[in-house]
């Protein structure tokens, strides 16, 4: 099947004619054909959503929260043809596949409920003004999203963006578009009105650059690799517009011998089964306080031996990403480490064996740089001390998990870690908890309030009223 970009509440040929192939991973069998988007295809896109923008603002929040819901119960009624095209690209697992739907219908659930209830304030400056604040888009939103968790990602940008008044265009990964454009279909259906989400589809260079450079795009949402989000980032200070960096990670998850030993393994080995560990918020440095360091790994080892590779978890997603896991063993082969379970590849899809490298040099490639795979490093600490310097010894900073029956520890660490969210003994993480970066993990924040406030700009209205 060929999929064309989806501009205006319909289907569109490339301007050149072309598709790029997509490969279902399970298999590397060939799948669908995406329209291989370039320049002409984005101002389109761009222009389409200048027209329907304004008139999309001027409504009332209570109307478009009535859309939003309306695109929620799109999606739970399309909710099969939304997993079947994510799993068809993807080759993720049927229950991680419910999972990722059922999120990223929520994210429209979520935005049209406090859209209803959260405005801008009133300032109060005495009896002789009247000041205000309004929450006003920006126009038109550029959502660059990646293959890991496409649809999810999408929509995670695209319900808060389109709450406050915005047009988007989302350019999703060339290798997963398919969910993006169904889910574009969906909510035309619903009663979007035509032009609010265009999906051009191809390859970052030929549709994510001009994208990001057009001069009607106001602001930039953008999640995916460090190298990219640096360009992006680029783009967007010179044009001086916005954006959104929600790149890598290289998360910590701390267990000292005092926690729930059997929650804190599970945690671990979630950290590589979920998405075969393709998740940039993945707790893949396994830090453990050494009196229980050999146990918990032990025990990790033996439950990760037990998941089955299509039943427990996916392949890697793309054929570059399967050559980076296999190059990261080879050099940690090189470098002297050797796992105690895993380190290679089956022999069918792109499927990896989940892979634990236990008390490894923290100067290892293995233990500093983004596997983006169900690989775990770990390392013993002696102490709370020891435990903070080796979690905060990354350039990344995006999640944490603290695992102690000592909560006040664990309070105290949450303060003292670098990092935008830290779990302390399995606290939910959720649609409501605002989530981003620090250090080269991004800036920008996703979920909660905290996202509507990054499509909108805050406007101050200020009033002298009558003198007496
Ligand atoms: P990953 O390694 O996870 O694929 P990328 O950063 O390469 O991460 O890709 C994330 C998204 O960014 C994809 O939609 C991709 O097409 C897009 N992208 C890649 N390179 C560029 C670029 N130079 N300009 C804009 N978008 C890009």
């Amino acid at each position: 099947m060929r999929h064309g970009h989806w501009i205006g509440g319909k289907p569109e040929e490339p301007a050149n004619q072309a598709y790029l192939p997509t490969l279902d991973p399970t298999t590397r069998l060939p799948g669908d054909e995406v329209a291989a988007g370039s320049a002409p295809d984005v101002d389109r896109a761009v222009a389409a959503a200048v027209a329907a923008q304004p008139a999309w603002a001027r409504r009332s929040a209570a109307d478009r929260s009535e859309v939003l819901h309306g695109i929620a119960d799109a999606m739970e009624a399309g909710a099969d043809e939304l997993i079947e095209r994510e799993r068809a690209c993807t080759g993720k697992v049927p229950g991680q596949l419910r999972t990722e739907v059922e999120m990223s219908t929520a994210y429209f659930r979520y935005y049209a409920g406090i859209l209803r209830a959260h405005q801008g304030r009133t300032i109060d400056q005495g009896a002789h003004s009247h000041t205000y604040t309004r929450l006003e888009p920006y126009g038109v939103v550029a959502v660059i999203t990646p293959w890991n968790l496409p649809l999810n990602q999408a929509c995670r940008a695209l319900a808060p963006a389109l709450a406050v008044g915005n047009a988007v265009v989302a350019k999703p990964s060339e290798f997963t578009s398919a969910s993006t454009l169904h889910l574009a279909r969906l909510a035309t259906e619903a009663g979007l009105p035509d032009g609010l989400l265009n999906v051009v589809t191809g390859t970052g260079r030929d549709v994510g650059t001009p994208l990001a450079l057009h001069p009607a795009v106001g602001r930039i949402a953008f999640t995916g690799s460090v190298a990219t989000g640096r360009h992006l980032a680029t783009v967007a200070a010179d044009r001086i517009v916005p954006l959104t960096l929600e790149l890598g990670g290289k998360s910590p998850l701390l267990v000292f011998a005092d926690a729930d030993l059997d929650r804190a393994v599970a945690a671990a080995v979630t950290a590589i089964g979920f998405n075969a560990g393709q998740v940039c918020s993945a707790t893949t440095r396994l830090l453990v306080e050494a009196s229980v360091h050999d146990e918990v790994v032990a025990r990790v080892a033996e439950a990760v031996e037990l998941l089955e590779p299509g039943v427990d978890f996916g392949p890697m997603i793309t054929e570059a990403q399967y050559e980076k896991v296999l190059a990261h063993f080879e050099t940690a082969r090189a470098q002297g480490a050797v796992p105690v379970t895993g380190g290679s590849a089956y022999d069918h899809g792109l499927y990896i064996r989940p892979t634990v490298y236990a008390d490894v040099d923290p100067a290892l490639r293995i233990a500093r740089e983004e596997v983006f795979g169900p690989v775990l490093v770990t390392m013993p600490f002696a102490d709370e001390a020891e435990a903070l310097t080796l979690a905060n010894d990354t350039e990344y900073g995006l999640v944490a998990a603290v695992w102690s029956g000592d909560v006040a520890r664990g309070l105290r660490l949450a303060e003292r870690i670098d990092a935008g969210q830290v779990a302390i003994n399995g606290g939910p993480l959720t649609i409501e908890t605002p989530f981003g970066g620090y250090k080269r993990s991004g800036y920008g924040r996703e979920k909660g309030i905290d996202a509507l406030h990054e499509y909108a700009r805050t406007k101050t209205v200020s009033l002298s009223i009558a003198q007496f």
